[in-house]
């Protein structure tokens, strides 16, 4: 059922939820008796060759697009995996993960409010609850200026070496780093250190604005 549901959600973001339209976007079973009892569990209503959501029916299907494509920028952004076993580990997150912890991949991602593929991501409490300012925006590193202090959310890795590399040289989450130059290398302070790198390394950092 719920991969019907979010085929309906899918299907209504480029026109009208037909069942032959919907029927296309599901990969999951389907047959008509599980529309059936989607009707019964109050989840859809079925006029004419329609089917449309009911409230309680677009909120189940508002949260299982909301993990997916939240998992889509975890995966993406963090971690730079992509492919079957990308969609595979998106597909669990979406019909596994409890609501705590899709808050803090919300949080971390600094509340995205699109999938990679340029989707809308619906919002959830921790969007809307207050204004979302540039301390909780997830920035990369190479974007701020000298003087500037990120905390780091996360190392996206384009390679297990680089991300050896990179925790190695103590740069990892949780760090607070300030930004000592650019060119014609790049290097940050942080604990008391001073590290360079390049300009490509440095963009595998990404954290929060830091300004205590
Ligand atoms: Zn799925
Ligand atoms: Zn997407
Ligand atoms: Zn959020």
């Amino acid at each position: 059922m719920e991969e019907i549901l979010e085929a309906v959600w899918i299907a209504e973001e480029s026109g009208t939820p037909t069942r032959e339209r919907v029927r296309a976007l599901s990969h999951g079973d389907w047959s008509d008796s599980l529309l059936a009892e989607m009707v019964a569990a109050g989840l859809v209503e079925l006029p004419g060759d329609v089917i449309r959501m009911t409230d309680t029916g677009r909120c189940r299907s508002a949260g299982l697009i909301r993990r997916k494509r939240l998992g889509e920028v975890l995966l993406d952004r963090v971690l730079n995996l992509k492919g079957d076993k990308a969609e595979a580990i998106v597909c669990e997150f979406e019909h596994g993960v409890i609501p705590e912890v899709e808050k803090s991949i919300c949080v971390l991602l600094g509340h995205p409010t699109e999938c990679p593929h340029g989707r809308r991501i619906p919002p959830g409490h921790c969007c809307l609850n207050h204004e979302v300012d540039i301390t909780q925006r997830i920035t990369c590193v190479t974007d701020l200026e000298i003087g500037q202090k990120i905390r780091i959310a996360y190392v996206r890795p384009s390679s297990h070496d680089m991300l050896h590399k990179l925790l190695n040289l103590g740069l990892r989450p949780g760090v607070v780093i300030e930004i000592h130059q650019k060119r014609p290398t790049f290097i940050v302070r942080f604990e008391g250190m001073e590290v360079a790198m390049d300009e490509e390394v440095a963009a595998h950092l990404h954290g929060w604005r830091w300004e205590p």
